[in-house]
């Protein structure tokens, strides 16, 4: 990928922040399942860490001082950088009705107007503040875990995040709220490939050439493949397998490795948010 450094308008960095344990505002039912639903996959764990921060004591906001790197912040203007580009994408495509955002940075742990979240969680949307949540570190484990590095892979989960934004803002995601549970012919799962192939759609913007010298984020050769291993990675029989050795599509959330990749490469090759109606064909 090619892309330049911003002036950070699309990131919101909370990573210098701590004490936010104890802080978060008490969730509903309905709240948790969104949160899970609209992760980028979704961990047992997560339940179990809501439950330990509604419990714990509010020790304060004490921002510390910020350890870094010059790698780390690269990779924030890396963020940034493809906020930037989804979610012109998005403006060009909505016009009026698209809402701009920011990606928002933790480290380990975070409340949003969903509730609190912590690194175990993954990337996620959060509907109640319209934000995206991103611990850093979600992108090594994306690479060493699950096996998908580059830095296509990577924007991929960001623009995937902005397809929920997107599902939010046109009531997409009400669809989950009225039939949150989960099996191959979801809810949950049509709004999850419907993300992919929304982050195909940003994608398919990226791969024109001439990106680069006009501003932009541009792909290069073999970048695909990248975003694609990513899809792949992370399809429901993949962490089903990965987790119990079991595939069970009745606990399906996100879809399947080999649907995941379908449906962001429809997004990419067609660059059309129409050829992205996921609830016509899954349920
Ligand atoms: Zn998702």
């Amino acid at each position: 990928m090619r892309w330049r450094s911003g002036d950070r308008s699309n990131v919101e960095d909370l990573r210098g922040r701590r004490g936010m344990r104890g802080a978060a505002a008490p969730l509903g039912l309905g709240g948790i399942l969104l949160v899970a639903a609209l992760s980028y996959f979704t961990g047992t764990d997560f339940f179990s860490i809501l439950g330990d921060v509604s419990n714990s004591v509010p020790t304060g906001d004490t921002s510390g001082e910020l350890a870094t790197s010059p790698e780390e912040e690269r990779m924030v203007d890396f963020v940034d950088a493809v906020a930037s580009d989804t979610q012109e994408t998005w403006a060009r495509l909505l016009g009026p009705r698209y809402e701009r955002t920011v990606v928002t940075l933790f480290r380990d742990e975070v409340r949003s107007a969903c509730g609190a979240a912590d690194s175990a969680t993954g990337p996620f949307y959060c509907p109640g503040d319209r934000k995206v949540y991103l611990d850093l570190g979600f992108f090594s484990e994306l690479s060493q875990r699950f096996g998908a590095p580059g830095d296509f892979a990577q924007a991929y989960v960001i623009a995937h995040e902005f397809g929920h934004h997107v599902q939010n803002l046109l009531g997409a995601s009400d669809r989950v709220r009225e039939d949150p549970a989960p099996g191959a012919n979801s809810a949950s799962v049509a709004l999850e490939l419907q993300a992919d192939c929304y982050a195909g759609i940003w994608g398919h913007d990226a791969s024109q050439q001439g990106r680069f010298g006009a501003g932009g984020v541009e792909l290069e050769p073999g970048d695909a493949d990248e975003a694609l291993q990513a899809a792949a990675a992370i399809g429901d029989d993949r962490l089903q397998r990965m987790g119990s050795g079991r595939v069970a599509p009745e606990r399906f959330t996100h879809g399947s490795s080999a649907q995941r990749m379908e449906w962001f490469r429809r997004g990419m090759s067609t660059g059309d948010p129409a050829q992205c109606d996921t609830f016509a064909r899954i349920q």
